[in-house]
Formats: structure tokens, C-alpha cells, sequence
């Protein structure tokens, strides 16, 4: 347990900007070495409607790739695109060489199938780590593909020399993709992890014992600094428009004079996203990688 006093502080910033681009330079390093081999990488993304927070994360996605070098495709599918046109493109993808990594973008128009289509990826091929195989593999402590945002928060601690062993870990949002992947991960690292959810009585009694508090809701500013140890590290994973204007789930203001490190919205877990991403694309094909 930290024990910090309870007074004014200004929490450090974790900041996704500088972290990624340590990521980045690294990824770009792996691109080059293996495009001197003869291999590019190559992500897929599979992008179904019009959802305007999908387009913009699709857009980000392929400016990272053009950033570092993978060769990057979007096919746009109607919204009313059937399940059945939607798994024959993962199908034909999961058979071209060219591309190592597979990306459906979520959440999908109305009346297709998330787990129906993703189930049709090749786990190696999931960069997204969304896979059934691939989320198993995390509860079972294997080695498999990682979620990008649980993968990218990980890594924010450790390179700021969080420790994460025996702390007190809350995790506020059960989803498949943020809040169950991050809760496995911190259990991973030896930290005492509690799940919280919609129906989890007295919020506030949880969160307050908080070594590390991870906010994955997607509620504006829920959490407030009434909620938050003094000298707890908070990750704010939450993307909230209000007003026009990108904020987190976490009352960034109020919360940076309790915490000790916070990541800010935006330009903290996101930019960690892409990156992974990133990571897990060049990874994948280094795996497929096979000397002729
Ligand atoms: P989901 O909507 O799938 O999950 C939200 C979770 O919050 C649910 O488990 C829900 O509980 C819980 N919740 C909702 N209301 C409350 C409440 N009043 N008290 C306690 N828990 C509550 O969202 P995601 O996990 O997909 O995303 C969460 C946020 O993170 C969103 O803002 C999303 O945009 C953002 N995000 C950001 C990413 C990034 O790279 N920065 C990547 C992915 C997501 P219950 O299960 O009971 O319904």
C-alpha cells in the first residue's frame, strides 16, 4: 500500500504522447528490418457504416501505419452489409499473405454479428486480441495476442516504474475489450484486483481503496475526487464528447490535485491504443515471417 498525506498534490502526468512514440520508434525500427528482409507488414481494417467515432479512430489507425511504415488498407462496407459478405472478407483476409493483421472496427452497424464475425479471424492474425483464443490465453496467464488498450495501459505503468505487485487495483467497467482484459493483466502483475460495475453497490467505498484506480465507463467526469485515494495512480480510459470537445471519465482537474500519476483524455490510454496496434501488427509479422 502507498501511504501519501492527505494533502494538496499535483499528480504527474503519464503522459500517451511520449510514451507512444518511444513504442513507435521501436515499432518503426522492426518495420524497416523486416522490409530489408523483403516483408512489409500489412493491417486490414474492416470498417462496416458510417459511425463518425468509428471513422475517426479508422483515420488514426492509417495515419499510424503511414508513420511507421506497414502497408495499411480499409475496406468500407455499407451499413447494411450482411454477416455473411462480412466474414467472407476476414475469410478472403485471413488467406492473403500480404496482410498479418485483421481489424473489425466495433462496434458494427445494427443486425451483424461482433462474435460471429470475429470469430472467423485467425488468432494470429487478431491484432485487436478480441479473439476467443487470444482472450483465453490472457486468463490463462499464456502468451497470445493482448488487447491493444489493457496492453498499452500496462505498459504506461511500467515504463513510469509504477509497481504493480500487491497494490490495490480497481477497475471500474467489465467490458470484453477494456475492463475485464485490464482487470487479468493487473492480476497478472501481483496486484489485488476488484471489478466494479453498474450493479456494484458503493462505488465509492471501492474506488477510494484504490492504489490503482482504472476508469473504463464512458460517463463524462464520473469520477470525481471524493472517489479518488490521495497518492492513487489513475488511468482514465474513458472517451466522452461533451460540447464538442473530447474528455475523459475521470474529473481530470479535481482528481490531478489527489493522485500521484493520472493519464489525461486525450493524449493518455488513446494514443497508448494505436501504438499497440501497431505493436501487435508488426509482431504478427514477424511471426509469419519465413525465410525463402
Ligand atoms: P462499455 O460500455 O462496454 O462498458 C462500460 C462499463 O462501465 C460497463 O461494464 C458498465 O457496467 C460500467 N458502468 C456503466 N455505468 C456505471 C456506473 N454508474 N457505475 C459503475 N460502472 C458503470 O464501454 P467500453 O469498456 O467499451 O469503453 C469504456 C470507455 O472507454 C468508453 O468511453 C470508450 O469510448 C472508451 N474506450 C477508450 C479506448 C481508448 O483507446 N482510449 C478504447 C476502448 C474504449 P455494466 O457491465 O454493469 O453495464
Amino acid at each position: 500500500m502507498m501511504h501519501i498525506k492527505e494533502e494538496k498534490m499535483t499528480a504527474t502526468l503519464l503522459d500517451g504522447k511520449i510514451i507512444s512514440q518511444d513504442v513507435e520508434t521501436h515499432v518503426k525500427d522492426r518495420v524497416e528490418a523486416l522490409k530489408a528482409k523483403g516483408c512489409t507488414p500489412g493491417l486490414l481494417v474492416i470498417l462496416a457504416g458510417e459511425d463518425p467515432a468509428s471513422q475517426t479512430y479508422v483515420s488514426n489507425k492509417e495515419k499510424a501505419c503511414e508513420r511507421l511504415g506497414i502497408a495499411s488498407r480499409t475496406l468500407r462496407l455499407p451499413a447494411d452489409t450482411t454477416q455473411k459478405v462480412l466474414e467472407s472478407a476476414v475469410i478472403a483476409a485471413n488467406q492473403d499473405p500480404a496482410v498479418h493483421g485483421i481489424l473489425v472496427q466495433l462496434p458494427l452497424p445494427k443486425g451483424l454479428d461482433e462474435n460471429g464475425a470475429l470469430a472467423h479471424i485467425l488468432p494470429e492474425k487478431d491484432v485487436d486480441g478480441f479473439h476467443n483464443i487470444n482472450t483465453g490465453k490472457i486468463m490463462r496467464g499464456e502468451d497470445g495476442v493482448v488487447a491493444c488498450t489493457p496492453k498499452g495501459i500496462l505498459y504506461m505503468l511500467k515504463s513510469a516504474g509504477i509497481s504493480i505487485s500487491g497494490k490495490e487495483a480497481v477497475v471500474v467497467g467489465r467490458s470484453n475489450i477494456v475492463g475485464k482484459p485490464i482487470a487479468l493483466l493487473l492480476l497478472q502483475e501481483n496486484a489485488t484486483v476488484t471489478v466494479c460495475h453498474s450493479r456494484t453497490v458503493n462505488l465509492q467505498a471501492h474506488t477510494q481503496r484504490a492504489d490503482i484506480l482504472v476508469a473504463a465507463i464512458g460517463k463524462a467526469k464520473f469520477i470525481t475526487a471524493d472517489m479518488v485515494k490521495y497518492g492513487a495512480v489513475v488511468v482514465d480510459v474513458g472517451v466522452n464528447r461533451v460540447d464538442g470537445r473530447i474528455c475523459g471519465d475521470v474529473d481530470y482537474e479535481a482528481v490531478c490535485q489527489k493522485a500521484s500519476y493520472i493519464t489525461p483524455v486525450p493524449g493518455g490510454v488513446g494514443k497508448m491504443t494505436i501504438a499497440m496496434l501497431m505493436d501487435n501488427t508488426v509482431t504478427a509479422a514477424e511471426k509469419a515471417w519465413k525465410e525463402p
